[in-house]
């Protein structure tokens, strides 16, 4: 498939394993749009891209991990829409690439590798500061990225609560944005990201609105696991067919389905933000996973 399908498509409400108390909870499938450029990711993009175009740059270059779904992203989605792209990449090059960086290779993306000291500050190669360069952040972190976030709920209004994952909190904002009258909970997947509230904040149109994050479930820390959630994706998958993956969407539905059994969301009908990222489930050793 070489387009992104831009209509979403939103589940039927899904029995979360054995959940009580008369929920509803539906998902919105943001996975399905493409196989590469899954999920948040695009949503975040399409107005830096469609800025990028404007200026009449030539070269989209933005930051990552080894395993970042936002690399992969902007490397595949730059590919379609005809611009070169570029990964500034945390950390040495490693022996072996990850599967997240060879795929951003095969899509057309430069790699360069910076230190962690480097990365940390976000320093630009010097080579890099060039006027045909458009500069994209971590995650698509920002107002743009934040407004294109916000395209995702386009028509959903009916929920009592919208929940989605949050790492920079820039879906969290958007969604927030687009949805002024509801209620929305993001679930961090970071441990101790208590900075993760200030910098949605930042992204909100109404600035003093209350942002609502729940850190109990990130698994203790980024892309951590354990078997307990691995038994839980495996018996998700073979109750309503949803994949999740590991480092996002997984530690959000059981988080969602912890509150649900906790009586928390008892007769409320829930917005669930499949937000994709299921690529980055190849670094999980074979056989881990029965999807
Ligand atoms: C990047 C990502 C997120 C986090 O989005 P933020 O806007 O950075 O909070 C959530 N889910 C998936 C699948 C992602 O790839």
């Amino acid at each position: 498939m070489d387009t992104i399908r831009e209509e979403l498509i939103t589940t039927d409400p899904i029995p979360l394993l054995n959940a009580l108390g008369g929920v509803q909870a539906f998902v919105l499938r943001t996975d399905k749009i493409h196989p590469v450029v899954s999920g948040n990711k695009w949503f975040k993009l399409r107005y830096y891209l469609q800025t990028a175009r404007k200026l009449n740059k030539k070269r989209i270059v933005t930051f990552g991990g080894a395993y970042s779904n936002h690399i992969v992203a902007t490397a595949a989605v730059c590919k379609l829409y005809g611009f070169e792209s570029i990964g500034i990449i945390r950390g040495e090059m490693p022996k072996q690439l990850s599967h997240t960086l060879v795929t951003a290779k095969q899509n057309g993306m430069k790699l360069y590798f910076i230190s962690r000291q480097a990365y940390k500050i976000k320093e630009i190669p010097q080579s890099l500061l060039i006027d045909e360069n458009y500069f994209i952040g971590e995650g698509g972190y920002g107002q743009l990225g934040a407004a294109g976030a916000a395209t995702m709920l386009f028509e959903l209004k009916s929920f009592d609560c919208v929940c989605c994952a949050v790492g920079t909190g820039t879906m969290l904002a958007g969604l927030m944005n687009a949805y002024e009258g509801g209620s929305v909970l993001g679930f961090s997947v970071l441990k101790n990201n208590y900075d993760a509230e200030k910098a949605v904040s930042l992204l909100l149109n109404d600035k003093k609105r209350e942002v609502k994050i729940n850190h109990q479930f990130h698994f203790g820390g980024y892309a951590k696991y354990n078997r307990q959630l691995i038994n839980f994706m495996n018996e998700l998958y073979t109750q309503t067919g949803i994949p999740t993956d590991f480092v996002y969407t997984a530690k959000l539905f059981y988080g969602v389905r912890s509150l649900i059994n906790d009586g928390y969301f008892s007769g409320k009908k829930l917005l669930i933000i499949h937000s994709g990222g299921l690529q980055g489930n190849l670094s999980l050793q074979n056989g881990t996973l029965m999807f």
